[in-house]
């Protein structure tokens, strides 16, 4: 080094962020692009968990996999997925290598904020029909008002029947909406703090606001607009109120994905966190297919209230899975998950140039910079969290900068600012290596939340490369 200038040895020592733009060449350009558009058409119809299960599974079809029963024989070379009560996937393969070198895990999560109806959820006020909800998930209640919702989900009847809603997607469709006050009358209102001006109590939706009619007249029953609400879903359902205690159903942001910004290098989309990660993950098994390594990609529930209850990552599943299926090929299921090594992919916190005071700049990820690895998240003191070891980490580091991959280092914000998790600590307690890594999200949790292409695409590249290590 001595005889560098000093300029020479800054760039030689020295960490610095690489763009997109710095690194990427003509044809990675073209086929983050395209990658974006295969993408767009995921997000668009997996709008919750239940519906990215049903995309992935016909995905998962048409490569030939098959849906796996506990207790049955698995082989090299096998393609298989098990639905876990609808809300979870589990996709794996097993490699040329068997599972004696243990499981590569890619672990995303498929649920995402949004409002869940109560079980008992329609009222009548005042002529106008609403829909209680009960949040699911961490928002900021304000962002939920005057935004078109619909409604998404499935009500389950007796004899095992189950009846799919999606209404304010298609075209023509009718939507949903929680209105706000209007400024002119806000003067109370806007003293209040943000917390507390939208209770969660008051996040009530516009069903219906018209009367049952009898004779072209209304009709003199109590609630009449309510009845006039409960009929036409009964005739598109064939539903009662009762049905609605056994059912799921949500608003979510209704709409499609759109890129944002002229240069088209923005994207923006109603719940990148998660299914941003769970599509590049899922793309990367399926780009390794008949690889030497066996792979698992596994697509969980419930991770934004904490992956609780059997279709969360606190569950066992996935091991009773990897225990299961090393046992059919002979090998030590211990020793099996002791090998395994885990991506945890979910989105990291973008640094936000318009509220840089929760960030430390040079610890945060950034727009375009590539697919973010954190070493930890949780919060304070570093608690609730999965600290990966230096050692896995620069093992991941490796195998990045071997394929090329445009990657950066990041946290989730200030160490006092607040705090997130992953599902890493629910994997990495098995005894299983895990690093989190994600796409950098502006606006996490929002509506409309925004990702880079590049950033996309960059992940895609990383799962890709670790399927193959
Ligand atoms: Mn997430
Ligand atoms: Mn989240």
């Amino acid at each position: 080094m001595e005889n560098l200038t000093a300029k020479e040895l800054s760039e030689e020592l020295c960490c610095k962020k690489q763009t997109a733009n710095e690194k990427f060449s003509e044809s990675d350009f073209e086929s983050a692009d395209a990658y974006a558009k295969d993408y767009a058409v995921f997000i668009d119809s997996a709008k919750t968990e239940r519906e990215a299960v049903d995309y992935t599974v016909d995905m998962l079809s048409a490569y030939g996999f098959k849906p796996y029963t506990f207790g049955m024989p698995v082989y090299q070379g096998d393609r298989l997925y098990f639905v876990n009560r609808g809300k979870m996937l589990i996709a794996f393969t097993i490699g040329e290598r068997g599972v004696d070198d243990g499981f590569r895990i890619l672990a995303a999560h498929i649920d995402s904020p949004r409002l869940d109806l109560k079980p008992y959820p329609i009222y009548e006020d005042n002529g106008i029909c609403y829909a209680k909800t009960h949040y699911y998930g961490g928002i900021k209640n304000y962002q939920w008002a005057t935004i078109r919702l619909a409604l998404h989900g499935v009500v389950t009847l007796r004899d095992g029947k189950k009846i799919n809603v999606s209404i304010g997607e298609e075209e023509g469709d009718p939507v949903f909406c929680i209105t706000d006050l209007l400024p002119h009358l806000a003067k109370e209102q806007k003293t209040k703090p943000l917390g507390t001006a939208f209770p969660g109590e008051g996040l009530n939706a516009v069903l219906c606001a018209s009367p049952y009619t009898e004779c072209g007249r209304p009709a003199e029953v109590d609630n009449a607009v309510k009845l006039n609400l409960l009929n036409e879903l009964n005739r598109r359902y064939g539903i009662t109120e009762r049905d609605l205690v056994s059912s799921e159903l949500c608003f979510v942001p209704a709409g499609r994905s759109c890129d944002v910004g002229l240069d088209r290098v923005l994207m923006g989309a109603y719940g990148h966190d998660d299914r941003v990660c769970a599509y590049s993950a899922l793309t990367a098994l399926l780009e390794n297919l008949d690889g030497d390594n066996s792979v698992i990609c596994v697509l969980a529930d419930k991770e934004e209230t904490g992956s609780d209850g059997t279709t969360g990552m606190q569950g066992r599943l996935m091991i009773d899975i990897i225990e299961e299926v090393s046992r059919s090929l002979a090998s030590d299921p211990v020793a099996v998950r002791a090998k395994s090594k885990c991506l945890s992919t979910d989105v990291a916190a973008a640094f936000d140039p318009l509220y840089p005071e929760v960030y430390d700049k040079a610890n945060s990820a950034m727009i375009s910079c590539g697919v973010a690895l954190e070493k930890y998240g949780g919060t304070l003191g570093k608690a609730l969290t999965n600290d990966c070891p230096a050692e896995f980490f620069r093992e991941v580091v490796d195998i990045l900068d071997r394929a090329g991959v445009l990657w950066q280092n990041a946290e989730f914000g200030k160490i006092d600012a607040g705090g997130g998790g992953t599902v890493a600590k629910y994997i990495s307690k098995y005894n299983i290596d895990t690093l989190d890594i994600g796409v950098p999200v502006l606006s996490m949790h929002a509506p409309f939340e925004l990702i880079s292409k590049y950033d996309l695409y960059s992940a895609y590249k990383a799962f890709s490369a670790f399927c193959k290590a």
